[in-house]
C-alpha cells in the first residue's frame, strides 16, 4: 500500500543486480564505529594494545575463514575467494607494522591505530582513477570494520533495533555501501534487495548480490536522509530506478512492466516447448531447479572466472562442472567455453588494449590464441563426460573452418582421457555463421542463437551503449528472417536448436520465436514461469 503522508519520490541510481522488488526498508545500522574509544597508552599499556591487535587479527582471520566456507557452500567457490583477499590484507606484515608503530609512536590505543592506518590505505586506493582498484578499497574498509568489531567485542550483525526490522518480515536493506560482509551476512530468504549510496558495478559485493539473485541499486546519494525503517520502496535492479513511498498505480504498473516484482512461483513444463535455464554462477543452479528448468541451455562458464579474478585448475573446474551435471540428473547441460574479451573483460588477464574490442580478440578467437586456457577447460569437461552427457558450446564462431579448428584443439587436449558422450555445438551470434547455418549444421551436433550479440553485430549497434540503445532493436524483418532460416537449417539437419539471448525471456517475443520455428529457449531462471505461461495462453 502507498503511504498516506509521503508523496512518491523517484530516484535513479546504478543498476548492480537485476530484479524488481517491493518491500519495506531496513536501515543497516552501520554507525557502530562512530564512537570508538580513544585513550593514551604508555609503557606496559603499549604492549597490551599491541597484543590486543594481534589477538584481534587472529580472531578476525578465523571469522573470515568461517564466512568463506559459508559462501563457498551456499553461493560458490569463486565468490568465496573475495574473503581470501581480505584475509591476505589481514595477514599483511606492512599493515601489522603500520598499526603497531602507530600504537607505540603515537601512544594510541588499538582501535585508534587500526582506524587511522586502514582509513589511510582505503583513502589512497579510493582516490585512484582506476575503477577496479577503487573497488578494492572496499576490502580494506571491510577488514577495518571486522577488526574494530572484534576489538570492541561487537556483534557485526546488520540487524537494526527497529521493530519492523527485528520481526521476521522480508526487507530491503539500505546502507551507505554494499560491502561483501553485509551481502553475505544477510539472511537470503529475508532480504528482498539492497540499496546503497556508494558501490560500483564491479565491486565484489555487486558480484555477490548478482550471484545471490538479490536486486541491488547503488549511487543514491543521501537516500539515507530521506527514508527510515519501515518505509515502502520499489527497487528496480534492471533499470536502477528506486521509488520511495510508491503510489498504488505505480506498484501495479511496475509489476506489469517488469513481471518480476516478486519472485515468481514455478510452473510445470509445457509439452512441445522446452524452457531451459541460463546459468552464470554455480548458485543459479538452485533457482534453475526450483523453476523446473528443462536443463541448462547456456552455462556462461566465464562468469565464475570473472568473479574469482583468476583461472581455475583442471581439478577445480572438474568438481564444479561435475556438480552441475549431477544436480541436473540427466537433463541437458550446455557448457559454453569461456567467452572472454570485450564486454567480458578479465582485468587479471592483462589482455592487450584494443581500439575495437567487440571486433577484436574475443570468444573463439581468444580461445584459439590462448590454447592453455581452452585445453584446461576441455580436459575438465572430458572427465565430467565420463559420468554424464556433456554439451560443449563454442562462442562467437565465425564459420565452419573455425569450428573445425577449435574442435580439433579440444580433441587433441582430451586425447587419452576416458570420455563419455560429448556433443559439440556453437553459438549462432555472428552474422557470417548465421548466414551459413546449413553448412555449419553439417559439422555441429547442436546450436543456440545468441540474440544479444546477434542484434549487436547484425545492426552494428553496441549492446552496452545507452546512447544508441534505441537502435538495439530486434523488431525488424531481417532479424526474424535470419532466425527462421537458422531454424529451417536445424530442422533439415534434424539437430537441436534453441535461443538463449535475453529476448527469449520476454513473453512478448515468444509467439514470434515460435512462428520462426523455434521450440526451445534458455532464459534466466526467474523468467521461466512467464515464458511457460505465454505458451499455455496460446
Ligand atoms: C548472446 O550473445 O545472446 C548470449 C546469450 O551470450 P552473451 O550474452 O553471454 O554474450
Ligand atoms: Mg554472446
Amino acid at each position: 500500500m502507498a503511504s498516506g503522508i509521503n508523496r512518491e519520490v523517484r530516484m535513479k541510481g546504478l543498476a548492480l543486480s537485476k530484479g524488481c522488488i517491493i518491500g519495506k526498508v531496513c536501515m543497516f545500522n552501520e554507525n557502530r564505529h562512530s564512537n570508538l574509544p580513544i585513550y593514551r597508552v604508555e609503557g606496559k599499556g603499549i604492549e597490551r594494545e599491541i597484543s590486543r591487535v594481534d589477538r584481534a587479527i587472529e580472531l578476525a582471520a578465523g571469522i573470515l575463514d568461517k564466512i568463506r566456507l559459508k559462501v563457498a557452500s551456499e553461493i560458490g567457490k569463486s565468490e568465496s575467494e573475495i574473503f581470501v583477499a581480505q584475509k591476505m590484507i589481514l595477514a599483511d606484515e606492512v599493515v601489522h607494522a603500520g598499526i603497531k608503530n602507530y600504537i607505540s609512536h603515537q601512544n594510541a590505543n588499538a582501535e585508534t591505530a587500526v582506524a587511522r592506518i586502514l582509513d589511510g590505505y582505503e583513502a589512497r586506493l579510493a582516490a585512484l582513477d582506476d575503477e577496479y582498484i577503487r573497488a578494492r578499497a572496499t576490502d580494506i574498509g571491510e577488514v577495518k570494520r571486522r577488526l574494530l568489531d572484534v576489538l570492541g567485542n561487537m556483534n557485526p550483525s546488520m540487524q537494526c533495533d527497529k521493530k519492523h526490522c527485528v520481526e521476521e518480515s522480508p526487507r530491503v536493506i539500505v546502507a551507505a555501501e554494499l560491502t561483501p560482509s553485509l551481502t553475505v551476512d544477510v539472511d537470503r530468504d529475508r532480504t528482498l534487495a539492497f540499496v546503497t549510496e556508494r558501490g560500483g558495478v564491479n565491486s565484489h559485493a555487486a558480484i555477490l548480490a548478482r550471484a545471490l539473485g538479490i536486486p541491488a541499486v547503488s549511487g543514491l546519494k543521501d537516500i539515507r536522509d530521506l527514508i527510515g525503517c519501515g518505509a515502502e520502496i520499489i527497487v528496480d535492479g534492471n533499470t536502477g530506478e528506486v521509488i520511495l513511498w510508491p503510489e498504488d498505480d505505480t506498484i501495479r504498473k511496475k509489476g506489469v512492466d517488469t513481471g518480476i516484482i516478486m519472485p515468481p512461483e514455478p510452473i510445470n513444463p509445457v509439452p512441445g516447448f522446452k524452457v531451459m535455464a541460463n546459468m552464470n554462477l554455480a548458485s543459479d543452479m538452485r533457482e534453475s531447479l526450483r523453476m523446473k528448468a528443462e536443463g541448462i541451455g547456456l552455462y556462461r562458464t566465464e562468469f565464475e572466472v570473472m568473479a574469482a579474478e583468476r583461472f581455475f585448475s583442471e581439478d577445480e573446474l572438474y568438481e564444479r562442472y561435475r556438480a552441475v551435471v549431477d544436480a541436473m540428473a540427466g537433463q541437458v547441460v550446455v557448457f559454453r567455453l569461456f567467452d572472454m574479451g570485450s564486454d567480458k573483460s578479465m582485468p587479471f588477464m592483462e589482455l592487450p588494449d584494443e581500439d575495437n574490442p567487440s571486433l577484436g580478440w574475443r570468444g573463439a578467437r581468444l580461445l584459439l590464441g590462448r590454447r592453455d586456457i581452452l585445453e584446461t577447460q576441455a580436459r575438465a569437461l572430458a572427465r565430467v563426460s565420463a559420468g554424464g552427457l556433456v554439451h560443449v558450446m563454442y562462442p562467437m564462431i565465425v564459420d565452419a573452418n573455425q569450428f573445425l579448428e577449435i574442435k580439433k584443439v579440444f580433441a587433441e587436449a582430451v586425447a587419452g582421457i576416458p570420455c563419455g558422450d560429448i556433443q559439440h555445438g556453437i553459438m549462432f551470434e555472428v552474422p557470417s555463421a548465421c548466414l551459413q547455418a546449413r553448412e555449419l549444421y553439417k559439422h555441429i551436433d547442436f546450436a543456440s542463437i545468441g540474440t544479444n550479440d546477434l542484434t549487436q553485430y547484425l545492426f552494428a549497434v553496441d549492446r552496452d551503449n545507452d546512447k544508441v540503445s534505441y537502435d538495439y532493436n530486434p523488431d525488424r524483418p531481417v532479424f526474424w528472417n535470419l532466425i527462421a532460416d537458422i531454424a529451417c537449417a536445424a530442422r533439415e539437419a534434424g539437430k537441436p536448436l534453441s535461443v538463449c539471448g535475453e529476448i527469449a525471456g520476454y513473453p512478448e517475443y515468444i509467439p514470434q520465436l515460435v512462428a520462426a520455428g523455434i521450440n526451445a529457449v534458455s532464459v534466466s531462471p526467474r523468467r521461466i514461469p512467464d515464458v511457460r505461461k505465454s505458451m499455455i495462453k496460446k
